[in-house]
């Protein structure tokens, strides 16, 4: 037993080593990797389930690596958040994700909202407020087209520079969008606590709304709660044509996922959007 239990450490340690020089490589990679033109935004369209027209889009941080090949966004994020990267790093989502809004609502002659995710290092910035403002009047853009999406993560902290950051962003007029909602333990008592104006039902519970009634209960629940409090309802992930058979009938606001389309390059987006301005 004794012998097996230390093969069975040295080969844990093995793992992590693996993972260990990974995450140093990715850190190592990442600086300089904005100078080098690595990070690319893609979009997501949001489609208004009653007029099955766009209203939007999820800005979606890619990073095309030189020297480790693409590298996704849940792998790289968290050493981005860990080091501090992220700032520098979100910023330059904003400013991308800005510009394609220009792009975009120029080339259709409609208004449309470009989502964007905020993670809790970026809060910490004392930049953020100015940041956000400056980048809105620049693109002379309005506040009320720029959705800000943030986790449970953000406000899990508890620190009150959240709670400020959260209200200055609203005083600006830029909307609040609840990711991942349900996933997390108190996203409930959140949404009581602070001012929101989108809720994001997480994929998992959309997976599983055409086989599993406690999923289709829950995800019915959330809009009706969301409804009641004033918020609109983004369902994502959908992938099938019955989960948005679903949707409907659950009285959700707006949907995104695989089913209408994958996140793209703005070019491509763009493009494509000519053909889809009606699902
Ligand atoms: P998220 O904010 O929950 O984004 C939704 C994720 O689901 C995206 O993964 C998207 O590509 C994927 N997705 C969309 N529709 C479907 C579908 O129908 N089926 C499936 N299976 N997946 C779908 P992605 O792009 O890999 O991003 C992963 C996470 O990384 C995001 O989760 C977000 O937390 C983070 N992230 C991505 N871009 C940024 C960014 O610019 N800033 C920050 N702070 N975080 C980001
Ligand atoms: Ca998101
Ligand atoms: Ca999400
Ligand atoms: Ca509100």
């Amino acid at each position: 037993a004794k012998s097996l239990g230390r093969n069975a450490y040295s080969f844990f340690t093995k793992e992590m080593n693996i993972a260990m020089i990974r995450r140093f490589e990715i850190e190592e990679q990442m600086h300089g990797a904005l100078e080098r033109n690595e990070f690319e935004v893609y979009y997501q369209p949001q489609f208004d389930v009653k007029t099955n027209k766009a209203i939007g889009a999820e800005a979606l941080l890619r990073w095309h690596s030189a020297a480790l090949g693409n590298i996704t966004p849940d792998e790289f994020i968290p050493i981005a958040e860990h080091t501090g990267l992220i700032v520098v790093i979100g910023q330059y989502v904003v400013k991308q994700a800005l510009n394609f809004l220009n792009q975009w609502q120029t080339s259709e002659g409609e208004q449309y909202t470009i989502a964007v995710n905020l993670s809790p290092r970026q809060f910490r910035d004392k930049n953020l407020i100015p940041f956000i403002k400056e980048s809105l009047d620049e693109a002379n853009i309005g506040a009320g087209s720029l959705e800000l999406e943030i986790t449970e993560g953000v406000l899990m902290t508890g620190q009150s520079y959240i709670a400020d950051a959260l209200q200055a962003l609203q005083k600006l007029g830029v909307k609040l969008s609840m990711d991942d909602f349900g996933t997390g333990y108190s996203s409930l008592s959140y949404l009581r606590q602070y001012d929101f104006d989108v809720l994001k039902i997480d994929r998992s519970f959309i997976n599983g709304i055409t086989q599993n009634k406690e999923d289709r209960d829950l995800v019915k629940a959330s809009i009706a709660i969301a409804h009641n409090l004033g918020l609109d309802v983004v369902a994502e992930g959908v992938e099938i044509t019955e989960q948005l058979t679903i949707l409907k009938e659950l009285n959700c606001d707006y949907v995104q996922g695989y089913y209408f389309s994958k996140p793209m390059p703005a070019a491509h987006f763009i493009d494509f959007s000519s053909h889809y301005k009606e699902i």
